[in-house]
């Protein structure tokens, strides 16, 4: 054994000096007395050495302990046996939490997540004030907290409500009030024309609605591509007058709820009366603008309408709710008008009647036109 070795060996960056000459229960507190009697007796440990080699020879030791002594082995392999033990229980204790959080097979699984108390809402709230520099840009108004919360349309209402209401005006002021609502894990939840009917606007854990009343722009419309930019709070139907008012010969013809914007119709992936001849809100939409939860802003795909580019992005923001970011900017496909289109009104003695004649319909205009059969024939 070798005081030299010894005293070159290192835990933690704690230099471990002369164990083998002393006998000494290892704790905690010793351990510091230990180096602090090293560090004094410097000078000396050629000699402590030896005698340390006598008592050991001559069984004059106090025990067993002294035969047996510290050395490098007994040492290194305590303090590498208690890392591992500490670093395995840290780990499995950090791994079975996570797979708690994480395992929603069954709601007595579920452990719900920890979002800010109040104190930490409203320093948010304040940061949020600063940061835009406009004391409108968030309310907390308790009629504003109760419209963004609570709708009579909706076949569900919980007895939370947000505990402020956002305005911004750009994608950059929403991604600050992210930033902000992440650092302090407050819930942010969107909000445009608030016409879902299915409690999708609630906010279970109090959190921030962020309304985008302020983002209600058509900023561009690309006639020859038929397509047109916009921003969430702009409303379908204001969309298609505004269509119709500059003579385009489009519509845009996903119709759900007359006050739904195109946010929330993102955000709910929602169909309407046109949706047979037209599809869902899913086939409209080419690309989006979207803040996620921690203020990143990321765009979902380019204008060009090739589907085939990498991750359909599109497909998983449509329809999440709001749960999966914030959308501040979508471009949207448009339709040709119909040269023809007319609206009946027809009463069925049961619903199945009615139900069967839509299939009717639909099975009859495949048909359409008549001399399509014959052209296949040909
Ligand atoms: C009379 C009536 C008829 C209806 N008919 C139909 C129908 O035929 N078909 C149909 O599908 N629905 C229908 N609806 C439901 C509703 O109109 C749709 O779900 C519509 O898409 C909701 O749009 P909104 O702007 O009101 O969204 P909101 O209610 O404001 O929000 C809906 C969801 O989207 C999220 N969200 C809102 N804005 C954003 C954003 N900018 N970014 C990310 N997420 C966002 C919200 O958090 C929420 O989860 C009807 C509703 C009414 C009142």
């Amino acid at each position: 054994m070798s005081v030299c070795r010894l005293g070159s060996a290192r835990i933690a960056g704690a230099p471990i000096r002369a164990w083998a000459s002393r006998t000494l229960t290892v704790t905690p507190q010793n351990s510091v007395f230990f180096s602090r009697r090293w560090n004094s007796s410097r000078t000396s440990n050629t000699t402590t050495t030896a005698k340390a080699r006598v008592e050991s020879a001559t069984g004059t030791g106090r025990g067993r302990g002294d035969r047996a002594g510290w050395n490098t082995f007994s040492v290194v392999a305590v303090v590498s046996a208690t890392a591992v033990l500490v670093y395995g229980y840290a780990t499995s204790q950090a791994n079975s939490k996570t797979a708690k959080e994480r395992d929603y097979s069954s709601p007595a699984k579920f452990v719900a997540p920890k979002y800010a108390d109040i104190g930490d809402m409203e320093a948010a709230i304040k940061e949020i004030r600063q940061a835009t520099g406009d004391e409108d840009t968030i309310s907390t108004d308790p009629e504003d907290l109760k419209a963004h919360g609570y709708s009579e349309w909706s076949s569900t209402n919980i007895d939370g409500l947000p505990v402020a209401v956002a305005y911004p005006k750009t994608t950059a002021e929403v991604s600050k009030i992210a930033k902000i609502c992440y650092r302090y894990r407050v819930p942010i939840i969107p909000f445009s024309g608030g016409s879902s009917l299915e409690g999708n606007f609630s906010a279970p854990y109090g959190g921030v609605s962020v309304d985008f009343a302020y983002m209600d722009q058509i900023l561009k419309l690309h006639e020859e591509d038929m397509d047109v930019v916009v921003q969430p709070s702009v409303s379908w139907m204001d969309l298609n007058e505004q269509l119709a008012k500059r003579q385009s010969g489009l519509f845009f013809p996903v119709d759900p709820g007359p006050s739904a914007k195109i946010g929330g119709m993102v955000g709910t992936n929602c169909s309407g009366t046109n949706a047979v001849r037209y599809g869902t809100m899913k086939d409209w939409v080419i690309n989006l603008t979207v803040v996620l939860a921690d203020g990143t802003v990321i765009k979902t795909k380019r204008r060009p309408r090739k589907t085939s580019a990498g991750y359909n992005l599109n497909s998983l923001f449509v329809g999440s709710e709001g749960t999966l970011g914030l959308v501040t900017e979508i471009t949207l496909k448009l339709a040709v008008v119909p040269q023809e289109f007319s609206v009946a009104v027809v009463t069925f003695p049961s619903i199945r009647d009615a139900a069967s004649a839509a299939a009717g319909v639909m099975r009859a205009a495949s048909k359409w036109p008549p001399w399509r059969s014959w052209m296949k024939c040909k």
